[in-house]
């Protein structure tokens, strides 16, 4: 039988075995040919348990409102208290005095522990990328509705990878990834907007596209705007808290 000649310890097994063992040496030359030394990435001190790195931009860290405003310019009229501050019904949607174009953004929220409302009632704010794009704030434990515009989503247009909501009056966190688009100087779309979510450590929506800005009513389509935008935050008339806001300009 031929297979006999190849049984383990036979003179043509091991013959077999080295003729292997040379077809896979290593390639020859030199290593450093491939090692590239510039630039050097610049040193970033990272924050611990969500707290910002060295390079961030502290938006809210919870003694101040110094860096937002009403849509009118006025100072924000939400309540400050415990390190954070809380929408008040009416007074409307705060946005940063800074602009910003691609951004890495942690942001906290917390939706009210005793439950009012259902669906897109409970907890609804958002945290709205450039003034146009929304990644929804809402109660979404236990509470369903449309997917598209639970908790996490990318409102009317992404539905989240899963629902990895805490239950109301519990701290959950946002880690968004966005990559601004780009408009030709007639204004035609160039680069649509790009957007990573993490939600409470989970990752949500991985580069997704964005096509157009996020809308209540009808498809959304996009119209030029310049590369840096303010964020937003929605007064939705739920009485919603957050903290901890820093974001980094990529
Ligand atoms: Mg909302």
């Amino acid at each position: 039988m031929t297979t006999l000649a190849y049984r383990t310890g036979s003179a043509a097994f091991w013959l077999g075995v080295a003729a292997l063992a040379f077809a896979q040496e290593a390639p020859r030359g030199d290593p450093a040919d491939t090692e590239i030394w510039e630039p050097e990435p610049v040193a970033v001190t990272p924050g611990t348990g969500g707290a910002p790195p060295s390079d961030a931009i502290v938006l809210f860290d919870g003694s101040d409102l110094d860096q937002w405003r009403h849509r009118d310019g006025g100072d924000v009229q939400w309540s400050l208290a415990d390190g954070a501050v809380t929408v008040v019904r009416g007074m409307g949607d705060i946005f940063t005095r800074e602009s910003f174009g691609d951004i890495q953004l942690h942001v906290e929220w917390r939706t009210p522990a005793v439950i009012e409302g259902e669906g897109q009632g409970r907890g609804n704010s958002g945290i709205i990328i450039q003034q146009r794009y929304e990644v929804q704030v809402l109660d979404s434990w236990e509470n369903r509705t449309y997917s598209n515009g639970q908790a996490a989503s990318i409102y009317k247009q992404h539905i989240p990878q899963v629902n990895a909501s805490r239950p109301p009056g519990e701290w959950q966190s946002y880690d968004i990834f966005f990559t601004a688009p780009r408009f030709a100087e007639d204004g035609t779309l160039t680069a649509p907007a790009h957007m990573t979510v993490v939600h409470n450590g989970v990752l949500v929506h991985n580069d997704v596209e964005l096509a157009g800005p996020t809308r209540f009513i009808g498809e959304p389509s996009y119209e030029a705007h310049p590369l840096e935008q303010p964020l937003q935050i929605q007064d939705h008339a739920n009485p919603v808290s957050f903290r901890n806001i820093w974001i980094r300009e990529l």
